[in-house]
Parts: structure tokens; C-alpha cells; sequence
């Protein structure tokens, strides 16, 4: 086991000793709830002791040289719409901890056949402008998220979807937008291709085709985050982030223990609290957790959902996008026509693979520089993924280029090197990823705001002491470390109300 000692900055505050607060905290998973959580609480004072499986922390939030000497490579976690955006990232001051949050010129853009790309402008005024017949439309549909934007944020990443959220009148603006499928409002709002492929492209981060309802929620929330607080990137890699995280929790005294796979809690003895960076089905795996079986059934019952499959590219310069804009975009959907990322979606979700996949693509280099130098100076590091259904392992590799090449003719020619993904070679790196599922359990029906269980405290399991941190509990996927915050209450919560049982299974340690 080794531990990991991120490098200080000169004024960042060391750890004043032995916890103020006495309390003792145990996280398995380092990814970024695991590490939010770990940071919260160490901050309160708290011992905390994080361990993690791999040899690197981070989750699914890391960066490597993946692609040769001199590129810099996102694993998981590439566009940072809900990064930039977090309230907990701000509030730790990741920033001072050596983040830097880059910009490209354009957040976000969709091309489309024989016509001009849609665009996602950092403004409301640009998109609109952009969208002509139907820029109106989109600046009605996507005003008040946009002039209310951290009224709604404070609802959409709280810590349950089912209580009374802060901000009621923002919450009911959104809710009669967001409630329907994003294919509905799309058809219903606009009334040309462009305004309805660049709404469905951002509702595709649901990751269910956009005829289920709820998914214009996500279409708006990217849309609504894209004008206001950008879709940047982390300078040098989205590894970056963990390692800010992991300075923050260094700082408060906080430890991380590498190469650390926990599979019984029972060695985790004397925590106050143990939280658990983990999906359900690792949950259930895990000995010693004394979950009520009311409890465990909810776990069983989790279902995971539409996988991907990434594959990242080495190019020997950009992407010959036939709409030059895209070029300077950082995140590009490619699958052509709502009616196409509907067609394609519902195919994965089925279980079938589509031979027209919805791609995700992100060139990181239109607003950091630094993914490729040295050996790799002048060469172009291309992140993408395809849609797939869960645990589809064949190769896509040629389906994604097919994409690509669709909208950039000449793209295959430029390809210096390339590495596939698959579903499994994903878990395997990170089990969390279960079949590639990037969110950790499907967002479709009940999932989407039950998570992980129809009860009213989700980062609580029903055992005293023992949480749930991960993106299986609300707020859901993405790197926002918002999770991990609420876990973290509910354990200082539990704690100042004397309600938490002390974890102790001294009996049980060899
Ligand atoms: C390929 C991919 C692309 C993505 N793209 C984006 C994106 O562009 N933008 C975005 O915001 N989000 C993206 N996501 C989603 C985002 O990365 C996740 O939602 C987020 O990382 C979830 O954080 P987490 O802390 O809940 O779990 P994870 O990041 O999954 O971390 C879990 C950690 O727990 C560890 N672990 C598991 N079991 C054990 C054990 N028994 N003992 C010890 N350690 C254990 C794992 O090794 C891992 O480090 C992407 C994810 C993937 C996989």
C-alpha cells in the first residue's frame, strides 16, 4: 500500500493536529465525491483516512500520458460544465489548490449534414443570434435557467430531488420545462433542425434516448450552463481537479492509502463514519456493512444503463471539421439529426448496437495547450466515446471515425495513433464503471431522482455510521463533487446530534 503526498502550495494552511472534532472518518473511493467528502470532512476537523483500489487517486476524474511521451490523455472525465459550476469545488477553493478551469472559444457545438454546425455560444445573445429563425424560441425556452442560474443550480444539485427544493418558483419554472422529453419540446419549440439537434445533443448527457420524459432537463441544464458558466477544461488534464481536491484534503490533515482495495469494512475498524464512494452492486459485494435487508433489496434492485466506448485519438493536427467553428469548440456532439440521436439512442438502450452511435467528442486543445508538447508538440489529442448498450465490448472504434469523418472529410487521414475503451477494460480501471455505465446506474424512470433508494435521506443506507457518497446517490454523474458534500453533512449531521453509532468491530480485528 502506498500513500499519496500531493505537493503543498507555499500559503496553503497546514493541519492544525489530531482532529478538534475527535471524529474519524473512513471513504472508500477517491474519485471526486469520494475526495469532496474526504476534504469536507477533514475540514471540520475530522480524522479522515480515504482508501482507494488503484494506484492513482482520482476515479474517473485522471489524466495520462496515454497516448505517448508528451500528451496528456482524460480517462474519464473530459468537459467540466458541472465542475466549473460546483458549489463545493468553489467553496474548497480548488482553485488556490492549483486548478485552473480553461476555456474554449466555444463551449459546445453540433454538426449537421449539408448545412452550417449549430453552435453553443458562452452567451444567450451569441446563441441566439446563431439560430436564426429560431433564436427567439431558444432564448424563451432557456431565459429564466439562464438570468436564475445559481437559484437553479442550488436546486438541481441538492442533496434529494423529492424535497421541498430552496429556490420553489425556480424550481416550478423549471419543472414545466424539463418534465418532458427533450424530442417533444425540441419538435414543440423549434422549427428548424439546427435549434432541435443542438437542445437533444445536450439532453444525450442523460445517456436515454430523448423521447423518455425529464431528459429536456438535461437539455436545458447544459444549454443554461454552456451560456453562463462555460464547458472549460481543466489546465493539464482533468486530473487536475483530483489532485486539487487531494491537496485540500492534505492540507486538513487527510490521508490517502493507494493500492488499497477494501472489500470488508470490518478493517476499516474505529470509524465514526465510513463513506462509500461505491455503485450499489459493490455495496452489496462488500462484507461486514450490515445492511438492513430492506435496504439491500433497494441495492439489488439498481439498475445500470447504456454503456460507453472511447476511444482517444492522436492526430497529426486538428480535426478537419467542414464547418470551421467546431473546431474551436471544446465539446462536439456528432450524430447528426434529433431524429438520428433518437434512432441511435434507442438502439443502445435496447441492447443493439447502432451503426450511426451518438459520439461525444472533446478536443481539450481549443482552450489548453498543454495536452500536447514535447514528442507530442503540434499534434492533436482528441478525446471521444460512443454510446453503446451496456457491456458491448465488440470494437467501435470504426463506427466513431465514421462519425467524425462524416462531418470533417479527411478525418481517418490525420489519425497517428489511437487507443479503444472498451465497457469491460473501463470497469476494470475503475469498477465503478459497471458496463460503462459513466453515471453509476442508469438516470431513466425513478432512477433519475430516487437514487439510490426511494427513501428521503438517499446518502444514508439505514445503517448508523455508514454512507453512500457516490454518483449513485443525487445529485448523479458527472464531477461536481456534490455527492460527496451531501454525504458528508449527513455524517456531521448524525454526528452533532450524537445519532451515530460508533463503527467500532474491535472484536473482529485480528
Ligand atoms: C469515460 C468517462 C467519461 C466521462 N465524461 C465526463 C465528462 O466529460 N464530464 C463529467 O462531468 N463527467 C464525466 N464522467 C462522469 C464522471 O467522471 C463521474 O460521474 C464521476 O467521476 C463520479 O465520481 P465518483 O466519485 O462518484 O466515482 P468515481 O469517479 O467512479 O470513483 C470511484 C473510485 O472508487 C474506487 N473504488 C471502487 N471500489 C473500491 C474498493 N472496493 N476499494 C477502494 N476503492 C474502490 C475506484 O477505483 C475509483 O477510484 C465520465 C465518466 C467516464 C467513465
Amino acid at each position: 500500500m502506498t500513500h499519496h503526498e500531493p505537493t503543498q502550495p507555499a500559503d496553503t494552511p497546514r493541519p492544525t493536529g489530531r482532529s478538534t472534532a475527535g471524529r474519524r472518518a473512513a471513504v472508500v473511493g477517491s474519485g471526486p465525491n469520494g475526495l469532496t467528502a474526504a476534504a469536507v470532512l477533514a475540514r471540520a476537523g475530522w480524522e479522515v483516512n480515504v482508501y482507494e483500489r488503484h494506484s492513482a487517486p482520482g476515479g474517473a476524474s485522471a489524466s495520462t500520458d496515454l497516448l505517448g511521451p508528451g500528451t496528456v490523455v482524460d480517462l474519464g472525465a473530459a468537459g467540466h460544465s458541472f465542475g466549473v459550476a460546483s458549489p463545493v469545488f468553489r467553496e474548497l477553493e480548488l482553485e488556490k489548490y492549483g486548478l485552473t478551469w480553461l476555456h474554449p472559444p466555444v463551449p459546445m457545438a453540433h454538426p449537421l449534414d449539408g448545412r452550417p454546425a449549430a453552435v453553443l455560444y458562452p452567451t444567450m445573445e451569441q446563441t441566439v443570434a446563431g439560430l436564426g429563425r429560431d433564436g427567439a424560441a431558444w432564448a424563451r425556452l432557456h431565459a429564466p435557467l439562464v438570468q436564475d442560474i445559481d437559484a437553479h443550480l442550488e436546486n438541481i444539485l441538492g442533496p434529494s430531488l423529492v424535497r421541498l427544493p430552496p429556490n420553489l418558483l425556480s424550481m416550478a419554472r423549471f419543472g414545466v420545462r424539463a418534465l418532458w422529453p427533450a424530442s417533444a419540446v425540441g419538435r414543440a419549440v423549434f422549427r428548424e433542425e439546427p435549434a432541435r439537434a443542438l437542445f437533444a445533443g445536450s439532453s444525450m448527457h442523460a445517456i436515454l434516448p430523448p423521447s423518455h420524459v425529464f431528459t429536456a432537463a438535461f437539455g436545458l441544464i447544459f444549454g443554461a450552463l454552456g451560456m453562463t458558466r462555460g464547458w472549460p477544461v481543466a489546465q493539464g488534464g482533468s486530473g487536475a481537479i483530483t489532485d486539487a481536491l487531494a491537496a485540500v484534503l492534505s492540507a486538513h490533515g487527510g490521508r490517502i492509502h493507494l493500492d488499497h482495495e477494501v472489500t470488508d469494512l470490518r478493517e476499516l475498524g474505529g470509524a465514526d463514519a465510513i463513506l462509500l464512494d461505491l455503485t450499489p452492486r459493490q455495496l452489496l459485494a462488500l462484507e461486514g456493512a450490515d445492511l438492513t435487508d430492506r435496504y439491500a433489496a433497494h441495492m439489488r434492485r439498481w439498475r445500470y444503463g447504456t454503456g460507453v466506448s472511447k476511444v482517444d485519438y492522436l492526430l497529426d493536427g486538428p480535426i478537419p471539421w467542414t464547418d470551421p467553428r467546431v473546431a474551436g469548440a471544446g465539446t462536439v456532439h456528432v450524430g447528426g439529426s434529433l431524429a438520428e440521436l433518437q434512432h441511435a439512442e434507442r438502439e443502445a438502450t435496447a441492447g443493439r448496437m447502432p451503426d450511426r452511435p451518438f459520439v461525444m467528442v472533446c478536443q481539450q486543445q481549443a482552450g489548453d495547450p498543454s495536452r500536447a508538447t514535447g514528442p507530442a508538440a503540434g499534434k492533436t489529442v482528441v478525446w471521444t466515446y460512443a454510446h453503446v448498450p451496456g457491456g458491448y465490448d465488440a470494437p467501435v472504434e470504426h463506427l466513431i471515425a465514421d462519425q467524425i469523418e462524416r462531418f470533417a472529410p479527411g478525418f481517418r487521414d490525420r489519425i497517428v495513433h489511437r487507443v479503444a475503451t472498451t465497457p469491460s477494460a473501463l470497469e476494470a480501471w475503475n469498477p465503478n464503471v459497471i458496463g460503462g455505465d459513466v453515471a453509476g446506474g442508469s438516470m431513466g424512470g425513478l432512477q433519475q431522482v430516487l437514487r439510490p433508494a426511494p427513501v428521503l435521506s438517499p446518502h444514508r443506507t439505514g445503517t448508523p455510521g455508514l454512507y453512500m457518497a457516490s454518483s449513485s446517490t443525487p445529485p448523479g454523474g458527472g464531477v461536481h463533487g456534490m455527492a460527496g458534500l451531501h454525504a458528508a453533512r449527513a455524517a456531521l449531521a448524525d454526528a452533532a446530534r450524537d445519532r451515530t453509532r460508533t463503527r467500532t468491530h474491535r472484536e473482529d480485528r485480528p
